[in-house]
């Protein structure tokens, strides 16, 4: 999943980033608001967080602007201390919720968790495939009660799947939600990582798609 932070706060956006790369996020992070409203308008993003208090242009005015432009990512704002202002229009500027400075990193990632979730149309945090079952909130897969060890990019990649689970999904947008802005992107490594994946889960519930992309899907017939 990938989130881009735009947050001007240079320690703040530090300590962000590295949580949500710690739990496995893909991130991008923009320090003004037009970077961070060109960012958003141009690369696809599984959720925003958004500071309302930015150089250039604010918070509140990017999110009019997405959302008048048809972009529909979960968004979240950062909101200062007592500002029930601030809320009130964030939240009616289209964002989907907030969390007010200074909040625990805890909260802010399962808040996170949950936007993304909400927004794939998932309402559980354990993500089920058939045997397979992913927790969101810890990071753990399962097939049948087996932990079985993902590496990262792995995870990565198969937490998208899930998070769609029975829509097919293309290469194309696995690269662009497993890797940040400045990789060397390489949309054949997904077949590699799609190998990998089916050989550790040891069921067939990663379909290939042919000349569309893959799909998560598990039947009876399958088993
Ligand atoms: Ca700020």
């Amino acid at each position: 999943m990938r989130v881009l932070v735009v947050e001007d706060d240079e320690s703040l956006s530090e300590q962000i980033c590295q949580s949500l790369l710690d739990a496995d996020y893909v991130v991008d992070v923009a320090h003004d608001g037009e970077e961070g409203h060109f960012l958003g308008d141009t690369e696809p993003y599984d959720a925003v967080i958004l500071d309302l208090g930015l150089p250039v242009m604010d918070g509140r005015s990017i999110l009019k602007k997405w959302r008048a432009d048809g972009r529909t990512m979960p968004v979240m704002v950062l909101t200062a201390r007592d500002s029930w202002t601030d809320k009130v229009e964030g939240l009616d500027a289209g964002a989907d919720d907030y969390l007010t400075k200074p909040f625990i990193v805890e909260e802010l990632l399962a808040r996170l968790r949950a936007l993304i979730r909400r927004s794939a149309g998932q309402s559980s945090s354990q993500l089920e495939c058939g045997p397979v079952l992913l927790d969101t909130r810890s990071g753990r897969v399962t097939v049948g009660g087996r932990a079985v060890k993902l590496t990262a990019q792995e995870f990565k990649l198969l937490s998208y799947l899930m998070h769609h689970s029975g829509k097919v999904v293309s290469r194309t947008e696995l690269t662009e939600h497993i890797y940040d802005q400045d990789f060397d992107r390489d949309s054949n490594t997904i077949e590699v990582f799609v190998n990998r994946i089916r050989k550790k889960l040891n069921v067939s519930v990663i379909h290939t798609v042919r000349g569309l992309g893959y799909q998560l899907e598990w039947t009876e017939d399958t088993a």
